[in-house]
This record gives structure tokens, sequence and C-alpha cells, in this order.
């Protein structure tokens, strides 16, 4: 990483967060937004954060806060963000038109060789970078909120995307200290989404059907299948939770697994009755003011912080 510069374009909560994780790995780091004044703002919030962690002993790196923050400078000019840059992380709002415009904009400005990576949540790289000319060093890196303790980060190709981009960035992602994982295609709502959406599906119409309430669906989670899944994913509990393994899992239980899935309920509309309903139910273990979710945010946070140095 010695004095490799990268440019981070957007510096609100994302941002910030790829900020930190790329100083931690002692990249150089501009970064850049378009509203006046923000960048330079983004650069407090950093040093505030790099300092709290080094006090908590959870700074990431071998870097102390003060020589991390050395590394980081503040643009209020794209022109100047992209210096020397050999990598683009884009974290402006999630519309497409402004992504593809910012893309747009950040080619006219660097050479070929550069890497440009887009952290959307939910848009295709396809449409993404659509206005971009050379489409072949282009890739999505989808981080997950927040990315200083949650390492897994989607890599994302456009069909376009050369293999040494995606190698590249899956490099550099694993040097940084986080854990990349490839998507060989694009798809919408790439892994991550999919496999959540099915989690919020099939618990909405749980409690939607009057079988479980909310507080104890979240216990399902948090106390049961949670405890495994920080450290093994489904495809290692078959192969575990079976005395001869997958194969094993299969002949007992594929069967069931059948019957129970042919029976969940269509896609739920999210809204009407039963959305007041659940919305009420939350609100009455967790109010949605201000104050009351900022603390179990803070609280969120304490705690992956925890297990992040426990799977370390
Ligand atoms: P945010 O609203 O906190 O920050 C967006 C920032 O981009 C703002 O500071 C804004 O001024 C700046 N901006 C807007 N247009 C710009 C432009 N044309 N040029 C430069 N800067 C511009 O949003 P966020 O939560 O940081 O999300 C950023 C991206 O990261 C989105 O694509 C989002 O989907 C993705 N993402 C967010 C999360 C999350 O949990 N928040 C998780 C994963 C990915």
């Amino acid at each position: 990483s010695k004095g490799k510069i990268i440019t981070v374009v957007g510096s609100g909560l994302i941002g910030r967060s790829w900020a930190m994780v790329f100083l931690s790995g002692g990249y150089r780091v501009q970064i850049y937004d378009n509203q006046a004044g923000q960048a330079a703002r983004a650069l407090l919030d950093v040093r505030k954060q790099l300092e709290e962690l080094q006090e908590a002993g959870m700074l990431r790196g071998d870097l102390s806060a003060t020589q991390q923050l050395a590394l980081l400078s503040s643009h209020d000019d794209l022109p100047q963000a992209l210096e020397g840059a050999f990598f683009v992380q884009e974290c402006v709002f999630e519309q497409l038109e402004a992504k593809q415009e910012v893309f747009r904009a950040v080619e006219s400005h660097v050479g070929e060789g550069v890497v440009l990576s887009s952290s959307t949540s939910c848009l295709l790289p396809s449409n993404v970078f659509s206005q971009v000319q050379n489409q072949k060093r282009c890739i999505i890196s989808h981080p997950v909120n927040p990315p200083y303790y949650v390492k897994l980060v989607e890599l994302v190709p456009h069909p376009e995307t050369l293999p040494a981009v995606m190698d590249a960035t899956y490099t550099l992602m694993s040097e940084v200290g986080q854990a990349p994982v490839r998507l060989r295609k694009e798809i919408d709502g790439f892994a991550l989404n999919r496999v959540q959406y099915a989690i919020i599906a099939e618990s909405w119409r749980l409690v939607k059907d009057g079988v479980i309430s909310v507080k104890d669906i979240d216990l399902v989670m948090s106390e049961g299948l949670g405890m495994r899944y920080a450290f093994i994913g489904p495809m290692e509990t078959m192969h575990l939770n079976a005395p001869e393994g997958l194969q094993d899992y299969l002949q007992r239980y594929s069967q069931g697994m059948r019957r129970v899935l042919e029976a969940f309920g269509p896609v739920p509309d999210f809204s009407g009755e039963a959305a007041s309903q659940i919305n009420k139910e939350m609100c009455q273990l967790i109010p949605s003011d201000h104050e009351h979710l900022s603390v179990r945010r803070e609280r969120r946070d304490q705690l992956l912080m925890g297990l992040a140095s426990l799977k370390k």
C-alpha cells in the first residue's frame, strides 16, 4: 500500500467508513464530496472516530490514529481528489442518474488503468456503469453497514469486467482486512440482500399470520440461527448437522425442507394493516424516536465490535 492513493467520492456514512478501512491498510485516501464543506466535515468525523477507536483498543491496522489521519485529505474539487489515484470508490446517493454522472465525470479525469468501484446496494453494474467508455475496469464493491466491524464486501462484475480487475479488487479488500466474496455475474439484490429478503419475508409472514410475535421472531435469529451464522454459513451448517455430512443431511432432511418450503406464503406487500400492526409492535419494544434508535444503534455497534474481535 506504500503511498498508493484511493479516492473516495461521496463523504456520507459509507464514504467515511471506506476511508477508515483504507487508511487502516496504510493507503492514502483523498475524499471528495460535491457539497461544499462536506468532505472537510467528514475528515473531522473520521479523526474523532479513529481517536475513539484507538482509545477503545479497537483501531484496525498497524498505524496509530495520528499516522492514519496523516494519510487522509479532503477535497471540494473532483480532479484534485482524483490526482494520482489507482482506485476510486464511489459512495454517493443511491440514485442511478447521480452515479452514472459521477462515473462519467470521474472517467474523464483518470487514466485507463484506474479501477472504478461503486458501493451501490441495489443497482446493477450494467446500469451504474452504462455511461462509462471502458467498462472493463468497473466493479461493484458492496459493503455492509458498519464496514469497520462487518467485513463482508460483495464484488459484483459488470459483464465486461476483466478478471484481473476482479482479482485486484479482491486483493485490495483482503489486504485492508475486509472479507470479499465474488459474484460470478450480476443479479438483482446480489447475494446478501437476496438471502436477507428471504429471511425478512418469512419472518413477516409468520408474524402476520399470528404464529409468533415480533419480539420472538427476532429472538429466533439473535438467539438461534444468528449464533451459528456469525461463524458458519447455511452450507456448512448442513454439512455439520448430519453424522456423515451434507449428503447425509440431504437424505435425512431434504423431503422435510421441501414440504415446508412449498408451504411458504406469497411475497408480502409490506403495507396495509399488517405493516401498521408490525410497526406498532416493534415501536412498543423500541420507540422510533431519534433517541431510542441511537441508543440501540450504539448498542449494536458495541456488540458488533466485540463479535469482530472474537472472530479474530
Ligand atoms: P449518505 O447520504 O450518507 O452519503 C452520500 C454522500 O454523497 C453525501 O455526503 C452527499 O453530499 C454525497 N454526494 C451526493 N451526490 C454526489 C456527487 N454527485 N458527487 C459527490 N458527492 C455526492 O449515503 P450513504 O449511506 O453513505 O450511502 C452511499 C452509498 O453506499 C449508496 O449507494 C448506498 O446504497 C451504499 N450503501 C449504503 C449502506 C448503508 O447502510 N448506509 C450500506 C451499503 C452500501
